[in-house]
């Protein structure tokens, strides 16, 4: 009898958890609080061990990447409003690939139809779990359907949370969200622009950063921009109150730029967007018993890091392994999972604040030094490109 696992969320560590626990040779479950797939998504830079998770689960090859040729111009715009060269996520070390966070749900969601040689994983959307005991030698869980409200029980022998920052299996089986989301007093809007800003190319991205707050243009080769703004603030539950767009409008008021006008314009003709606050996960142990959480619900390192669809991945294509190499033994599988992994999402759930003052500096100070930074870097880059042509010249 092959085991059986509920994965509980579809997105990209659910589904990477999914082909994992199948490539373990387990039978697992997928269940998804939404009646369907979503697709599309803000910016997503897709690392050196996301893509190489990718590679491990056998999605890569389903992956489109966005990525401008030469990785695109990217300008920052000054306090004046004038624009001058910068450097942007894509210039970080390990080139990273630009996505939307769509685009590697669809390649993982490839994955789990299965193929030749694997069978589709079972997804049923508008279903979640509403009370999990973990007590016994199985795992009873009690699922509802959205729809019908309907609720029957079923046994697992794993169940594995990936229902993202404020994961319900979490609160049911470890505690209360305040347990383990730290504060970050921060603020992000992330959506899709209808179109690039005027007078930039297609596939530029613009920053716009003052200190506490931030506007973010990425572009892509093949589709229009996607927009972040992003704001600290001391008080995070008074940013739910009142209109979204009315409160964006406020707290960007004084930067009066031609980024920030196009955005806040676009933001009001756009259907859909993310406005939320920012939050790490911490947790002391990422599993209890036979319920372990993987992505967002267990270590959600926030946008700043820049890692989280990159763990995401690595998380589920790693349990897959572990439990591979721990057929019969399903502690020991957890334990080495979460030995393996530690290390890598507390060394980027460090550097995320570090991060964080590049995509939006705290103070006056920090911004100029902020300012100070990136040009030394472009600089720096621009020289290394220019010294790496003049040896091709001379090679050639
Ligand atoms: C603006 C922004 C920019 C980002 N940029 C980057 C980047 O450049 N690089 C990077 O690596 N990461 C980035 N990230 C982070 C990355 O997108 C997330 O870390 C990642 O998508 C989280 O995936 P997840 O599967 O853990 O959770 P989620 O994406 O939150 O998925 C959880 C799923 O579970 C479902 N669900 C929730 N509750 C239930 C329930 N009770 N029952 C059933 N289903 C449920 C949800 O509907 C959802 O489908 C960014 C994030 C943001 C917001």
């Amino acid at each position: 009898m092959r085991k059986r696992a509920l994965v509980v969320g579809l997105g990209i560590a659910g589904m990477s958890a999914a082909i994992g626990l199948r490539q373990a040779g387990w039978r697992p479950v997928v269940v998804e609080r939404a009646p369907e797939r979503r697709r599309g998504g803000y910016f997503v830079g897709l690392m050196t061990e996301g893509r190489q998770a990718a590679t491990d689960l056998g999605i890569a090859g389903h992956l489109h990447t966005r990525n401008p040729p030469d990785g695109g111009k990217t300008w920052s715009l000054t306090r004046r409003g004038n624009r001058e060269p910068g450097l942007g996520f894509l210039h970080q070390p390990g080139e990273p690939a630009a996505v939307v966070r769509g685009d590697i749900e669809a390649a993982l969601w490839q994955g789990t139809r299965g193929d030749g040689t694997s069978e589709p994983i079972d997804v049923r959307f508008a279903t979640r779990p509403v009370e999990i005991d973990g007590t016994g030698t199985d795992v009873r869980v009690l699922l509802e359907d959205a729809g019908t409200g309907a609720r029957h029980c079923e046994t697992f022998d794993l169940v594995v949370g990936a229902d993202g920052l404020r994961s319900n299996v979490r609160r049911m089986v470890f505690g209360p969200h305040e347990d383990y989301m730290t504060k970050w007093d921060a603020m992000i809007c992330a959506f899709q622009l209808q179109e690039q800003v005027p007078s930039f190319a297609r596939a530029d991205s613009v920053i716009s950063a003052r200190a506490g707050r931030a506007v973010w243009v990425f572009g892509f080769a093949d589709r229009p921009p996607t927009a972040l703004l992003t704001y600290r603030t001391g008080d995070v539950e008074e940013q739910f109150t009142g209109s979204r767009v009315e409160r964006l409008r406020t707290v960007f008021s004084e930067m009066d730029d031609p980024v920030v006008r196009h955005t806040l314009d676009s933001l009001e003709r756009t259907p859909d967007f993310l406005f939320d606050s920012v939050h790490q996960v911490k947790m002391p142990r990422w599993s209890r018993g036979k319920v372990v959480l993987v992505g967002d619900a267990a270590w959600c390192p926030n946008l700043y890091s820049g890692m989280g669809a990159t763990s995401g991945l690595r998380g589920g294509a790693e349990l897959g392994r572990a439990l591979r190499e721990n057929q019969d033994d399903l502690d020991a599988a957890l334990t080495a999972w979460e030995s393996r992994l530690r290390p890598f999402i507390r060394k980027h759930q460090r550097i995320a604040r570090v991060k964080q003052q590049m995509f939006v500096p705290s103070s006056r100070p920090a911004e100029a030094l902020r300012s100070v930074v990136l040009r030394l870097a472009c600089t720096a880059r621009e020289r290394r490109l220019a010294k790496a042509r003049a040896a091709e010249g001379t090679a050639s």
